[in-house]
């Protein structure tokens, strides 16, 4: 029986993980859940699953969840609230796995910590990562923990490197990644209407049911451009070495071409029950309530290279990735505000990557040495981000 502590339990991946949980009770039991502000799904959770404890990040909100866990028969859950508390809870003695599934960079302190603990980290949070970089590698790497990727691509990647991988290892046996893409909801729109899209195509996904922010970054397909970085770190691997593959039907979730010649894909149902159930029972196999793939439904596959033009993000991606150093940090946070003032329809579409490249050449590729030095240049590079929003509109 493992002990599961879920960060973002609310959201797309925290659901769907508690699916997985619900069909496997003799093999985890949920220790840990955290939300930001969703309290009513967060309760709904507590009646389901039971933890020990819960974490709500929003004071306000966190008060009011106490008050109604006091007036309920879970009384015994213990409540706890500010972002301090999601590191206690990520590296509880009782937790075995922590599933990292905060959105953003809110997520980095209490994956970091869980990995500095020792803890399995399956790791969903992909900004944390790539915020971050060599410092969270070295962290895994020191304190012997397990870090297995959920990311549907990096988890297939995985799943295709020989049985004894261990992430953040290099493969001579590698020739190169095939990192897959759907394309988003514009791969075909004309470049000059994309300035026109409204908040609610960007989030309209054609193949994934996912959060708000990853969805706007898979339509910009900054996504890709950040599991790009994620690749390169979690399989130690140099961006010449990847080659993003738009798949439009999202069936072949990634792909790994060795040198002997051998292309070994992993296939699937694009639900993301698959990674997370194929991480929580690794090096084992578990059930995860996705329909099996008919493969008679699979008539035709398409590959095709993306447009960097269409997608600049990608291409900032890239520069970043090959610059180094703060600069994927400096990409993220960017990234972030820009999105977020694109949700909250203050910006344009087409506005997102001028504002991360405006930022992005604010900066120099310093080398990143410390965890101190990410949160001040992710600070920076917010503050910089706004500052650009201003000028450009006012
Ligand atoms: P989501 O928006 O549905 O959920 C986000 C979760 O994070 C919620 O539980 C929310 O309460 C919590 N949260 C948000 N801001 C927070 C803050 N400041 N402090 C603490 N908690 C906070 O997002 P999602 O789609 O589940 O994505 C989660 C992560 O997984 C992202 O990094 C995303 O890139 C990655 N991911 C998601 C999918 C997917 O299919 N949804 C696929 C691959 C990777
Ligand atoms: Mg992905």
């Amino acid at each position: 029986m493992k002990g599961l502590c879920i960060l973002g339990a609310t959201g797309s991946i925290g659901e769907s993980t508690l699916d997985v949980v619900s069909r496997h009770p003799d093999q985890y039991n949920v220790i840990a859940l955290t939300a930001n502000t969703n309290i009513d799904t967060l309760f709904e959770q507590c009646v389901n699953h039971k933890p020990e404890c819960v974490v709500v990040v929003d004071e306000v909100k966190a008060d009011l969840f106490k008050e109604k866990i006091k007036n309920s028969d879970l009384s015994t859950i213990k409540v706890k609230s500010g972002s301090k508390a999601l590191e206690e809870v990520s590296t509880l003695e009782n937790v075995d796995s922590v599933m990292a599934a905060i959105v953003g960079a809110a997520g980095l302190l209490p994956s970091l910590a869980a990995a500095k603990a020792g803890k399995t980290v399956l790791l969903a949070n992909k900004e944390a990562l790539v915020m971050s970089g060599n410092i969270f590698m070295q962290a895994v790497q020191d304190a012997g923990a397990k870090l297995l990727p959920i990311d549907s691509e990096h988890n297939a990647i995985f799943q295709c490197m020989p049985a004894e991988y261990v992430a953040g290892e290099s493969t001579k046996q590698v020739r190169r990644i095939l990192l897959t893409a759907s394309g988003g909801p514009f791969r075909e729109t004309p470049v000059d209407e994309l300035h026109n899209v409204t908040v609610e195509q960007a989030v309209a996904h054609p193949k994934w049911d996912m959060g708000r922010k990853i969805s706007v970054d898979s339509a910009t397909m900054m996504n890709k451009g950040l599991e790009l970085i994620e690749a390169c770190l979690l399989f130690n691997i140099l961006p010449d070495d990847i080659q993003v593959v738009i798949h439009k039907q999202s069936i072949i979730h990634s792909m790994v071409d060795y040198v002997d010649g051998s292309v070994l894909a992993q296939m699937g149902n694009p639900d993301m029950r698959t990674p997370i159930a194929h991480a929580m029972a690794w090096p084992d196999r578990f059930d995860s309530g996705v329909e099996p793939l008919n493969i008679f439904d699979v008539k035709q596959m398409d590959f095709e290279e993306p447009n960097l033009e269409r997608f600049p993000c990608l291409r900032l991606a890239y520069e970043a990735i090959t610059a180094g150093g703060i600069m994927p940090t400096v990409l993220n946070a960017s990234n972030e505000i820009a999105v977020d003032e694109f949700l909250n329809k203050r910006i344009k579409f087409t506005d997102i990557p001028i504002i991360i490249e405006k930022c992005m050449n604010q900066f120099s590729a310093e080398i990143v040495d410390s965890l101190e030095v990410i949160l001040q240049i992710d600070k920076q590079a917010r503050e910089q981000s706004y500052k650009i929003i201003e000028e450009m509109f006012h």
